[in-house]
Parts: C-alpha cells; structure tokens; sequence
C-alpha cells in the first residue's frame, strides 16, 4: 500500500519530531561553492547532468550563510587553511563537513610538503572520509549518501559544541591568533 492509498482512506502517520526534522535536513544538504584543487573537478562532475547531485536535495550554494555542508575538495595548503577555518565558522549549524580526496584526508600525495595541511580535520571537524586521488563521482554520492544515513538516523547531532582546532596554528592567521 502506498503514501497516497493510506491518504485516501484517512490514515494518520505518527513519527517522532527529530525524526521528520532529521529527514528533512538529510534531504536538503546545500554545500558550498568551494573548490581546492583537482578533486574539485570531480565535484563539479557530480552536480553536473550525468551523476545529478540535485536528485538527493543537493544543490550548489555561493555563500557559506546558506550551505549545511562543506565538501573539503583539493589540497589544502597552510596558507589556505585559515580561510576554510573561517568559511566553515560562517556556516550556521547544523552544518557538516565531508573530507574528499586523499589531499583533504590525510595530505595525499603531498602528506611530507611543508606547505600541505595532513588532513582537514586538523583545522575543522570532519563527518565523513573519502579517500581516493581523487575520488569518482561514484564514490562522492556514496559518501554523501552514508552522511544522510548517519543525519537521518540521529548519529551525528545537529548542534554541536565548537571545539578549538587540533592545530590552531594553522587555523587561525596572524590577526586572529593574537
Ligand atoms: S587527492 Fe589527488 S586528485 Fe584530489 S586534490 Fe589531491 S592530488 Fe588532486
């Protein structure tokens, strides 16, 4: 039996406020208009017309005011790294943020550079991991796919408190570290 068949013979459906609210941001997860390096072709790729990000409520947003999630696609370099910091800090909560690419997991190809952050989550809290140099479109929706699992079943809470960056160091520039 179907949604509709239940509304015609004037079922009534109970649920759980959390959990029509976590359905719902689950669904509709705006990320950022944010790109690094070459992972962030295949980003672009995933919200084009072949893989069509949009189906899962996924849609482009150019202002961090407006975006839940942060996809992390690229190298992130030390001098980049407080302006991701500070994009991430802008965003509202509840807000998620999803590591692409072997750059942004661990530092990849560029994990002994001197100029290369190993892993985003040193800067800010990461959600979900994918690895790959770089990743497919493929295996981007299954990680976004898993993020929404993890959101829709209360695994990830959606206010939670700001903790201080593993390496403030890099996080911050000059003026906000003093
Ligand atoms: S993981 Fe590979 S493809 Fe992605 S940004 Fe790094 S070097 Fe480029």
């Amino acid at each position: 039996m179907g949604v509709m068949d239940l509304q015609s013979e004037g079922a009534i459906v109970t649920t759980k406020l959390d959990t029509l609210v976590n359905a719902a941001r689950s669904s509709s997860l705006w990320y950022m208009l944010f790109g690094l390096a070459c992972c962030a072709i295949e980003m672009m790729a995933t919200g084009a017309a072949r893989y069509d990000f949009d189906r899962f409520g996924m849609i482009f947003r150019a202002s961090p005011r407006q975006c839940d999630l942060m996809i992390v696609a690229g190298t992130v370099t030390k001098k980049m790294a407080p302006r991701v910091r500070r994009l991430w800090e802008q965003m509202a909560e509840p807000r998620y943020v999803l590591a692409m690419g072997s750059c942004a997991v661990s530092g990849g190809p560029f994990y002994d550079s001197y100029a290369v952050v190993k892993g985003v989550d040193q800067i800010v809290p990461v959600d979900m991991y994918v690895p790959g140099c770089p990743p497919r479109p493929e295996a981007l929706l299954q990680g976004v796919l898993e993020l929404q699992r993890r959101i829709r079943s209360g695994e990830i809470p959606p206010v939670r408190p700001v903790e201080p960056p593993p390496r403030p160091d890099l996080a911050y520039d000059g003026e906000r570290a003093s």
